[in-house]
């Protein structure tokens, strides 16, 4: 019994199997069509992504889509809130939560990321391998055709096929970029001719010629040879994760049906012909296994027809396939979710903290202060972002704790902001030269004319005094 530990990935595969032989060259994959329940719960999974993600920049959230990078200003809507650039120092928590998610995910279990919501996997066999199959027919039909020449109907039906692929691809480009440009310029630029947006134009056909190239050349090449998420598997997995994997205790040694003395595993190699990526699942668990559960369903197949139990190949962990004790909490996974926890709770307080009212007192450039028939005067700047998705109209005046010998001037009391509008708006600060004041900080209140002075929705924007030395 092999002691519990890092999980191991053999290379045992045989030099023909695989998307890729040993001196790096391409197999052409032409995985069988296969039914089973999770190819059935895989559909309906791809088919809500899938919506999902095309109607994101349709729903709308507080007047703004729901889901929007405005990159030309320098803006980006989520779900009803709204960031600019200064928010950019909260992208830390996105990209270290989504990172640190997928880890997470992938020690319980393992690649469901790649098997079951990768934009790669949902693609291509949500939709780019179905209209392969239904235009150019099963896996034996398509190899039984490249191993004879070609005929007119034959060229036709590739035609019809590439041509499917590009109208997919052209209408998969137009969705990415609407999260980039809103919908009405993106229909107005669709009607438009290419020369009044060539920039746009530019940006719509290289990405129509990445997906198309992507989904109908390069494919399972970009989760073998590109993906370093893959490259990462054998880190992040351990003898308890949910894998793929083949029963060996129960199929070997391999056999006909008809010997009694075999394990369960017919040979059939149905298994193999099913996976998007060609490996034998019966050589262990592999770097090139994306978890897409194609050979559960193959195999479940042939053990219905034999009347034998399903599962020989099945979602377990290498514990529970080798007959060990299945654990699902184990230390890994304790730090993990207490570090997930923390990470949570931080990201929320920032977010929470976040304000939608920016407001900055700037020095403005020049003599620091300037004393004059008995006062000392502070120039500043206020300046104010409104970063809610509504107009919003602000009133400004000194703050309550501002000591009674400043005064404040500033010569607009209050204005009117469109969504993520900005103003700089003059402020002088007054202190007689006898005042005894030391270290005066300035403080300008920022409010909504319904609430009162010095409420907790209102803003305050600060800048330091400064006089000259006694
Ligand atoms: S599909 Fe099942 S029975 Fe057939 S070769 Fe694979 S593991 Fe063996
Ligand atoms: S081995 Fe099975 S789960 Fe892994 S990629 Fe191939 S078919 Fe999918």
């Amino acid at each position: 019994m092999k002691p519990p530990g890092r999980v191991s990935l053999p290379v045992l595969r045989d030099p023909l199997e695989g998307a890729l032989r040993r001196d790096g060259s391409r197999v052409a994959m032409m995985p069988a069509d296969v039914h089973g329940r999770f190819d059935t719960r895989r559909k309906v999974v791809f088919a809500m992504l899938i919506t999902l993600w095309a109607s994101l920049p349709w729903l709308r959230v507080g007047g703004n889509p729901a889901v929007f990078l405005d990159i030309e200003h320098r803006r980006f809507y989520l779900f009803g809130l709204t960031f600019n650039a200064q928010d950019v120092w909260l992208l830390f928590f996105l990209v270290t939560g989504v990172g640190f998610g997928l880890a997470y995910a992938t020690a319980l279990l393992g690649r469901a990321w790649c098997g079951w919501t990768c934009p790669q996997t949902v693609f291509l066999e949500g939709v780019y391998r179905r209209f392969e199959r239904l235009i150019l027919g099963s896996r034996d039909t398509r190899t039984r055709a490249a191993r004879s020449p070609l005929t007119l109907s034959r060229a036709l039906r590739y035609g019809l096929l590439h041509l499917v692929y590009v109208v997919i691809s052209i209408g998969v480009a137009h969705v990415f970029l609407s999260y980039f440009v809103s919908l009405p310029v993106m229909f107005r630029m669709v009607r438009a001719s290419p020369g009044a947006h060539p920039e746009a134009f530019a940006w719509a056909l290289a990405l129509t010629l990445v997906f198309y190239g992507n989904f109908a050349w390069f494919r399972e090449q970009l989760c073998l040879v590109v993906c370093p998420y893959g490259r990462l598997q054998s880190s992040l997995l351990d003898n308890d994760s949910l894998i793929v994997g083949y029963d060996t205790t129960r199929g070997e040694p391999r056999g006909k049906p008809s010997d009694a003395s075999a394990g369960a595993c017919v040979d059939c190699k149905r298994c193999i012909v099913v996976c998007p990526t060609g490996i034998d699942i019966r050589n262990g668990l592999q770097m090139d296994c994306l978890a897409c559960t194609a050979c559960i369903d193959a195999c479940d197949e042939v053990m219905d027809k034999l009347g034998r139990p399903r599962g020989l190949i099945r979602y377990d962990s290498l514990n529970g396939l080798e007959g060990r004790q299945k654990r699902i909490v184990r230390p890994r996974i304790a730090l993990y979710t207490a570090l997930l926890v923390v990470g949570a709770v931080v990201a929320t307080t920032a977010f929470a903290r976040r304000s939608d009212l920016e407001a900055t007192l700037l020095r403005l450039p020049g003599a620091p202060y300037v004393v004059e028939r008995g006062t000392i005067r502070n120039a500043f700047e206020l300046h104010i972002v409104n970063k809610r998705p509504t107009r919003e109209t602000f009133v400004l005046g000194p703050a309550m704790d501002l000591p009674s010998e400043v005064e404040l001037v500033i010569p607009i009391r209050e204005l009117t902001l469109e969504p993520m509008g900005s103003q700089r708006v003059p402020v002088f600060a007054i202190v007689p030269e006898s005042a005894s004041i030391r270290n005066l900080t300035v403080r300008v209140e920022i409010r909504r004319p319904s609430s009162p002075l010095g409420t907790a929705g209102a803003r305050v924007a600060t800048g330091a005094f400064l006089r000259p030395n006694p």
